[in-house]
């Protein structure tokens, strides 16, 4: 159980920070992200945790880039979209194709772990979290048919593996679900409105006016385990 502060990625009370690999989870979520990460290196692969849990704040700057047209909008495929003429709805819809609203983001219950092969990526290469990584002959392609195999052995399922009117496919984006199957449910609309209410994010009358929609839409339509 994460209280309201958890939750919403407003406290960091439930995770462990980590120095080498640097990262920051759940406990429970760290154990099992290091059995899987030490399976992945007898099988030949470095599973890099490029991002893991992710605070309130964070998560306001992200969306605020992408609100101000300061980061880009991209489309399914990863290619960056012209958001010359996008009124306010469109922006926000379009900006949750790919980022979470802040308080509502799964990376603040410190279960989730977006990951690389860090053994594939030549050197000096930053990774984008894009889908020409993962798919057939990408990059990180081999990491993820390994992953197919092995993650849930480990507790972990990708929550966005494929669209179903949500989010667009992460398959990067992997979930400890004893912990985020429990998290999901200590987050609802009133929490969620009264942080936004708060909240410097741009865009904010009209995300408190989608709130029942991106509630439904982005937040509690995944993909199960199976
Ligand atoms: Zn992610």
């Amino acid at each position: 159980m994460l209280d309201e502060f958890e939750v919403t990625g407003r406290a960091r009370t439930h995770v462990t920070q980590f120095a080498s690999p640097r990262f920051a989870a759940h406990p429970q979520a760290a154990d099992a992200f290091l059995a899987l990460r030490k399976a992945a290196a007898d099988a030949g692969f470095d599973l890099h945790p490029v991002s893991s849990f992710r605070g309130y704040a964070m998560q306001v700057r992200i969306w605020n880039r992408k609100f101000s047209g300061r980061a880009p909008l991209y489309d399914i495929d990863g290619r960056p979209r012209d958001v010359r003429g996008f009124d306010d709805d469109t922006r926000i819809r379009h900006i949750l194709d790919w980022s979470a609203l802040p308080g509502a983001s799964r990376h603040h219950w410190g279960s989730e772990i977006d990951v690389v092969d860090a053994n594939a990526m030549p050197p000096g290469y930053l990774a984008k979290l894009l889908p020409e990584e993962v798919r057939d002959g990408g990059l990180f392609a081999p990491l993820h048919r390994w992953l197919d195999a092995h993650l849930g052995e480990y507790g972990f399922f990708r929550p966005y593996a494929r669209y179903q009117g949500g989010m667009f496919p992460e398959p990067w984006h992997l979930s400890y679900a004893p912990v985020s199957l429990r998290a999901i449910d200590d987050l609802d609309l009133a929490l969620l409105r009264r942080v936004t209410a708060e909240s410097t994010l741009l865009g904010k009358e009209r995300v408190l006016a989608l709130l029942p929609e991106i509630l439904e839409r982005h937040v509690r339509n995944i993909v199960s385990p199976s």
